[in-house]
């Protein structure tokens, strides 16, 4: 991230650039268009660098943007800033319909989609009549502010770069947020986003819209610029340059999505000029040497040309947490004076032929640690994932506190108060240790959208954090609060996936594997932890291998072999149950 000081030079040089004496007008028009795609880009550094939701189809959504107020203010001379909040609606409701198909689809079928999408709205604009068809609309009136006209590309070049300067601090505000979180845990995957709460289909949604409304603000100036429209800036061709420019820029670099727009342009522009003279020749050769010269700088600059630049800029201070927060409203717990706070009856899930979990039944009382253990294979995490919505049952029951939850999704479940660990960690690794925390905090904000990119959630999200950073200081990781999470021991990173689970305020916790990697005194705090929180009125259940760790912590032991529960009981019947030490003990006993 960047602070404010080069952000400001940034704008002073921006606001000089066309006072400088004899620059070029070409120069200008130049700037106006790196402007123009930096903001298609940016989108994009959200949805793809970001989100990871690659799209093609972001020229079409510029499309909707210009042809939009190409329209309007021609046939029905309405005044073009009037056009900018129709053009931005239009759009918006344009990405809901298509993102709604869109973003369901997985893997390489998403990019296909937009692909597709994209190509079909280039055809239809060059098909309906009403926009002209392939000849497109002309005489777009230029901008006026007052009855000052915006004619000339070096009056556009205000307009578009404060736009720009506005949606880049707008998004970095965005990710800054609950939300921004929200997206960022998209990339590490549906299920740990859902476990703490977090409606990965609606985010994914929020930032398709997004980067189609920049994509849409982009157009719409484009056609004030050019004072006319056709569809060809809105192929394919076009989509896959923004795409470029993103990627080059830096994923995921908000003005990195600037500095691969200057590149792309700028290098578009020489190789078109220069190849010809160099050559004689009037083959098109710039696409390959362009084609080319990309592959070569990626090669060089793995993630983008940002972060080189980055490296060169003082670098923001880490979050600073206020101890005083106001504490965030303790959720409403699920409590039960008699009766077990979990329940399964005769859980069973089958994948194929294979019966992972068999009919298996056991209970938890409240304020208890349960052990659920067992060879590799058992069916333990399958059993987690049965309790926590991943999966479905194939048959039987899962009660919490009273409830039915067999067939209820992942965020019902959170909301219940169910938090868990995963044997195979879930943490996004790029992401601050208190930023991973927070985002088991999720469920307990509020802030959407539009109070992310104003700064409204300000005193949430100091609470928000004082919040993980309390959590992390009770698993004993205070220390590296403000390292990257993936530049931690394994072991640690599973201690920093219990104080995320505990950041959801959880009434039951689900620990798979939570010892595995830890030293031996990393293993006696987790216990002594774990103690502490039985003594404050949790229930745990957890899978572990240390026998030594689950004999001396648990209050009941539940073994499951081959899908099936053999053997439960205290921790002493266990240790000598013979169906156990068959199974399980077998070979070392
Ligand atoms: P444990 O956690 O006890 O080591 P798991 O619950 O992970 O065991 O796995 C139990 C069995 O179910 C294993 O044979 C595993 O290969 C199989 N299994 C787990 N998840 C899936 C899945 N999504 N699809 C097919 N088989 C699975
Ligand atoms: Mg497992």
């Amino acid at each position: 991230m960047m602070s404010r000081r080069p952000l400001l030079v940034f704008t002073l040089v921006l606001a000089l650039i066309p006072n400088i004496p004899g620059m070029p007008p070409f120069w200008i028009t130049l700037l106006d268009n790196i402007g123009l795609a930096a903001l298609v880009a940016m989108g994009l550094v959200l949805l793809t660098g970001v989100g990871g939701l690659t799209s093609f189809g972001q020229a079409a959504f510029c499309g909707f943007g210009a042809y939009t107020t190409a329209y309007l203010t021609t046939v029905y001379q309405i005044s073009p800033w009037l056009t900018l909040p129709i053009a931005l609606g239009l759009a918006g409701i344009a990405a809901v319909v298509l993102g709604i198909v869109t973003v369901r689809l997985s893997g390489h079928f998403l990019p296909l989609g937009t692909i597709a999408w994209g190509i079909s709205l280039y055809y239809a604009f060059g098909k309906i009549d009403a926009l002209g068809r392939h000849d497109g609309i002309s005489s777009v009136p230029p901008l006026a502010i007052g009855g000052w006209s915006l004619r000339d590309p070096a009056a556009m070049y205000y307009v578009i770069w404060a736009f720009v300067l506005l949606a880049g601090i707008a998004t970095l505000n965005l990710l800054d947020s609950r939300v921004g979180r929200a997206i960022r845990a998209l990339r590490g995957g549906r299920v740990a986003a859902e476990a703490f709460g977090i409606d990965s289909a609606r985010i994914k949604l929020i930032v398709f819209v997004y980067a189609a409304l920049l994509a849409a603000l982009s157009g719409w100036l484009y056609a004030h610029l050019q004072r006319a429209v056709n569809p060809t800036p809105f192929g394919l061709n076009a989509g896959i340059e923004y795409l470029f420019m993103a990627v080059l820029g830096g994923s995921g670099q908000i003005w990195g999505a600037v500095a691969g727009s200057a590149l792309v342009t700028l290098l578009k522009d020489v190789l078109q000029r220069v190849l010809p003279w160099m050559t004689g020749s009037t083959a098109q050769l710039e696409t390959i040497v362009f084609g080319i010269l990309l592959v070569v700088i990626l090669q060089v600059a793995r993630d983008g040309i940002w972060p080189l630049i980055l490296s060169r800029l003082p670098g923001a201070p880490p979050r600073r947490i206020d101890d005083k927060a106001p504490a965030l409203a303790a959720r409403q717990r699920e409590t039960r004076s008699d009766g077990p706070m979990l329940e399964l009856a005769g859980a069973t899930k089958a994948f194929g032929g294979l019966v992972a979990v068999n009919e298996v039944s056991f209970a938890l009382k409240p304020g208890e640690i349960v052990a659920l253990i067992g060879p590799n294979g058992a069916g333990k995490s399958t059993t987690f994932n049965l309790i926590t919505g991943v999966l479905g049952l194939s048959r039987g029951s899962v009660r919490f506190a009273g409830h039915d939850i067999s067939g209820v999704g992942q965020r019902a479940i959170a909301a219940h108060g169910i938090a868990r660990t995963f044997q195979h960690v879930k943490l996004l690794p790029e992401m601050s240790v208190l930023e991973n925390v927070a985002l088991g905090a999720h469920m307990r904000g509020r802030a959407g959208v539009l109070s992310s990119i104003l700064r409204l959630d300000r005193d949430e999200e100091v609470r928000l954090f004082a919040e993980a950073s309390r959590q992390i200081a009770r698993v004993g990781l205070a220390e590296h609060m403000h390292k990257p999470a993936g530049s931690l021991a394994l072991g640690q990173q599973r201690i920093v996936e219990i104080a995320r689970a505990l950041c959801l305020d959880p009434t039951l916790l689900l620990l798979d594997e939570p010892a595995a990697g830890l030293r031996h005194f990393e293993k006696e705090a987790l216990a002594d932890l774990l103690r502490q929180l039985r003594a404050e009125g949790m229930s745990v259940l957890l899978v572990e291998h240390d026998m030594g760790f689950v004999m001396g912590l648990t209050d009941h032991i539940v073994v499951l072999d081959f899908g099936s529960k053999i053997a439960e009981g205290k921790p002493e019947e266990i240790r000598v149950h013979p169906a156990v030490l068959a199974a399980y003990l077998g070979g070392t006993a």
